[in-house]
C-alpha cells in the first residue's frame, strides 16, 4: 500500500524520540558516561563484555586513573596489566587492550568507524558499533543480548535462536533500521538500557516501558518466553588442586602465554600436574559454570615433602607467592577468592596442621 512506508518511518521517529526521552530520564550514571572519549569508551566496552557493571565500575576508575589513556597504557607491562584486571575474567581482554592501545598510540589519531575497529584483535561488530557510535556519533546499532531481547519482543520474533551470535547476526538489520542517526550512542545506550533494567529476562516491566505501545509480545502476552533459543547440552566435570604453602608462600602454577585459557595468569595448580596424591577429605568444594560445563573444583591442602618441593622447583611454570603479594599476583577471580577461604580458616590441612 502506498501510505506504508511513510507510516513505519513515522512509527521509527516515535519509537526513537520516545526511547531517547524515556534515556534522558532513567540513564544510570555511569563513568564513561560522564566524560566521553574514545579511549574511554574502548576500555568500558571491553570490560563489559562478560562482565556485569556494577562490578566493571572500580576496575574502570582504577583502570583510568593509572592509564588515561592510549598512550599512557601502550607504555604498561603485561603483568601490571593482568593484575589489575584480576577478578574481571575473560584475560585474553586484558592483553588485547594493551595491545590495541600500542597500535593506536602510534596512529596520529584513534580510527573513526567501526569497520576500521573491528580490525583489532578482540573487538568484534558489537564493541566496533559501541565504540563508533558512542565516541564518533557513527550511527551503527550496537546489538548485544539486551537489544536481542527488546528486539525479539518488539516484533514478536517467537522462532527458536540458535544462540546468543546468530540472534545478534539476525537482529542486526532490524537494529540498524531503528538506530536514531544524529545521536546512535545515545540511542544504543538506551537500547542496551531498556534490555537491562525494564526490558530484562524473565519479568519485563511493560508498565515503565517507553515502546510499549508498539511491542508484539506485549499485545500477545507472551514477552516472558522471548526470545527463544535452542537449548544446549550441559556437561558436568571434577577438577582437583592443590593448596600448598610453605614458609608463609604458596604454590601457584603461572600459565604460559601461549596458554589458550587464562595465558600469563596464575592458577591454584591442578594435582595431577604436581604428581601427588590427595590426602583426606577436600579443604574446599567449589562449584562454577564456564558455558556449557559445570565444573566441581575439589581444593585438597596438602603438606608438601621435601622431595616434591625439590622436584616443583625444577617446574619453570611453578612458583611461590607470598600470601601478601596475591593481589599483585594475576590470580583469575575464582581462585582469588578461594584462595582467601582458605588462608581466612587459617590454611588448615588434612590432618588440621597450619603448613
Ligand atoms: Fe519489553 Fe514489555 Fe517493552 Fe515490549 S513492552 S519491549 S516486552 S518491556
Amino acid at each position: 500500500m502506498p501510505a506504508a512506508k511513510p507510516a513505519r518511518n513515522a512509527s521509527i521517529s516515535a519509537m526513537r524520540r520516545a526511547l531517547l526521552a524515556w534515556f534522558g530520564r532513567h540513564r544510570r550514571p555511569m563513568p564513561w558516561r560522564e566524560k566521553v572519549s574514545a579511549y574511554r569508551t574502548v576500555v568500558s566496552e571491553l570490560m563489559c563484555q562478560q562482565t556485569q557493571i556494577a562490578t566493571a565500575i572500580p576496575y574502570f576508575e582504577k583502570w583510568t586513573a593509572k592509564w588515561p589513556d592510549f598512550k599512557d597504557l601502550a607504555k604498561a607491562e603485561e603483568s601490571e596489566v593482568l593484575a589489575l584486571w584480576a577478578g574481571l575474567g575473560y584475560y585474553s581482554r586484558a592483553r588485547n587492550l594493551l595491545n590495541l592501545a600500542k597500535q593506536v598510540a602510534a596512529l596520529k589519531s584513534p580510527p573513526r568507524t567501526a569497520a576500521e575497529w573491528r580490525e583489532f584483535k578482540g573487538v568484534g561488530p558489537y564493541t566496533a558499533a559501541a565504540i563508533a557510535s558512542i565516541a564518533f556519533a557513527e550511527p551503527v546499532a550496537v546489538v548485544d543480548g539486551n537489544v536481542v531481547r527488546v528486539l525479539a519482543r518488539l516484533d514478536g520474533v517467537r522462532a527458536k535462536l540458535r544462540d546468543a551470535s546468530s540472534a545478534a547476526k539476525l537482529f542486526t538489520s532490524r537494529a540498524d533500521e531503528l538506530v536514531d542517526p544524529k545521536q546512535p550512542g545515545d540511542f544504543n545506550q538506551a537500547m542496551m538500557e531498556l534490555g537491562a533494567t525494564v526490558c530484562r529476562k524473565g519479568e519485563p516491566d511493560c508498565a515503565k516501558c517507553p515502546l510499549a505501545e508498539w511491542c508484539d509480545a506485549k499485545k500477545a502476552g507472551d514477552a516472558q518466553a522471548l526470545p527463544r533459543f535452542v537449548s544446549k547440552e550441559r556437561k558436568e566435570a571434577v577438577v582437583e588442586r592443590a593448596l600448598i604453602t610453605r614458609e608463609g608462600k604458596i604454590l601457584l602454577r603461572r600459565n604460559p602465554h601461549t596458554a589458550k585459557r587464562l595465558a600469563g595468569m596464575a592458577e591454584i595448580p591442578v594435582l595431577s600436574s604436581l604428581g601427588v596424591e590427595p590426602a583426606g577429605e577436600p579443604a574446599l568444594v567449589r562449584r562454577r559454570t564456564i558455558g556449557t560445563v559445570t565444573y566441581e573444583e575439589k581444593l585438597h591442602a596438602l603438606e608438601p615433602k621435601v622431595a616434591e618441593v625439590r622436584r616443583w622447583a625444577k617446574d619453570g611454570e611453578l612458583e611461590w607467592v607470598a600470601a601478601e603479594a596475591l593481589d599483585g599476583a594475576a590470580l583469575s577471580g575464582p581462585h582469588r577468592r578461594w584462595l582467601g577461604e582458605w588462608l581466612s580458616r587459617g590454611g588448615r590441612t588434612a590432618r588440621g596442621k597450619r603448613p
